[in-house]
């Protein structure tokens, strides 16, 4: 993002702030920890300002995110009658293109002017106020810095919140998008109160034991290709039911196919409603938007993800397998060819 833009984008945010009193929160299917984060801090931030806000989801939030301040303002689309709705302004939290906050998108379109705040390099710049920027490493680094530039006093839960955010969506700080920036928003909101050892804590080591049950049921399922550059695991439904698993339970999982040597895509599939969704995790150059594009997704450099319809399990996994090979060896570096 140029200066410019950064400077539009808080110009005409701080313009749809200000006199509008209704806000109502986006965030896309399945949210995640990044996701989470920036609606509760958006939403305790507008409460700080005397707004009225509401984030509307199709999906609930993972319970591993309980903990966070700020879950009054959270409703989910089956609650509330769409006939009555009505917002002043929409804010897209962390949503590449309008359609990924699902069933949610009617109560946007209540709304007179939409704000995008989002990191996707695949962003498409809809809306009234834009601020993306895919050199942040979530949405909630973007919402610090203009939390910063409109003088917000950040306080323990938004400091909590945002903290969540960077914490889930740079992997523990360990991933490539952990970068100065990053750690200096990490040391400002501890000086503001968030606390490293107990957010790591909830986050990570108070999982559902059907989640860890779910992780032995998809290990059993790995399979590797390519001469060890691609591993695969798959979750099906029948594994879901045998376990007790909810969908959240699958978060993770695809990092150990990632954690193992050589590999340089992990891939996950799931049997998800309305079709099979495809998780990849990539490493060194291999660009996992790209690939998630092929079949109609996308994502990040690193995470990114589609769903295939009208195809079983296996279906997709002969396909994915057979693209990825042919895009390994049309589109990586030498080393990685090797
Ligand atoms: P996950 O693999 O955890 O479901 O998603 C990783 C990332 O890929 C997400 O942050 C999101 O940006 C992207 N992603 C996952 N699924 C889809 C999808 O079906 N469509 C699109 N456009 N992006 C997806
Ligand atoms: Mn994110």
């Amino acid at each position: 993002m140029t200066h410019n833009s950064v400077e539009e984008g808080l110009a005409r945010a701080r313009e749809l702030i200000r006199p509008h009193r209704r806000f109502v929160i986006l965030e896309h299917e399945k949210p995640d920890g990044d996701c989470v984060g920036s609606s509760l801090a958006m939403a305790l931030a507008l409460d700080k300002w005397g707004k009225q806000a509401l984030i509307v989801s199709d999906d609930p939030h993972p319970v591993i995110y309980d903990f966070l301040p700020g879950q009054e303002h959270f409703t989910r689309t089956g609650y509330l009658d769409l006939a009555d709705f009505d917002a002043d302004v929409a804010i897209f939290l962390d949503c590449g293109e309008p359609e990924r906050c699902g069933r949610a998108l009617p109560f946007a379109q209540k709304a007179k002017y939409w704000m995008n705040i989002d990191h996707h390099v695949s962003n498409t710049k809809f809306g009234d106020a834009v601020l993306v920027d895919p050199s942040a490493a979530a949405t909630g680094e973007i919402l610090w810095s203009m939390f910063r530039e409109l003088e917000l006093e950040i306080d323990v839960g938004i400091a909590t919140c945002l903290y969540v955010a960077v914490l889930t969506d740079t992997g523990s700080f360990r991933y490539e998008n952990t970068t100065p920036r990053v750690l200096r928003m990490a040391a400002h909101l501890i000086e503001k109160g968030a606390r490293p050892q107990e957010i790591s804590e909830l986050v990570y080591e108070a999982k559902p034991l059907s989640s860890v049950m779910l992780l032995g049921e998809a290990l059993k399922t790995l399979e590797i290709h390519d001469g060890g550059r691609i591993a695969c695991v798959s979750v099906t439904r029948e594994m879901m039911r045998k376990v007790a698993a909810t969908s959240e339970d699958t978060e993770g999982i695809i990092t150990y196919p990632r954690s193992i040597q050589g590999v340089v895509v992990a891939v996950q599939f799931r049997e998800a409603d309305e079709g099979v969704h495809v998780s990849f995790r990539t490493r060194r150059a291999v660009d996992a938007s790209r690939i998630a594009e092929m079949f109609g997704g996308g994502g990040h450099p690193r995470a990114a993800g589609a769903l295939i319809k009208g195809k079983t399990l296996p279906e997709v996994r002969t396909l994915v397998l057979e693209e990825l090979h042919k895009f390994l060896e049309r589109d990586s570096d030498p080393v990685i060819k090797a």
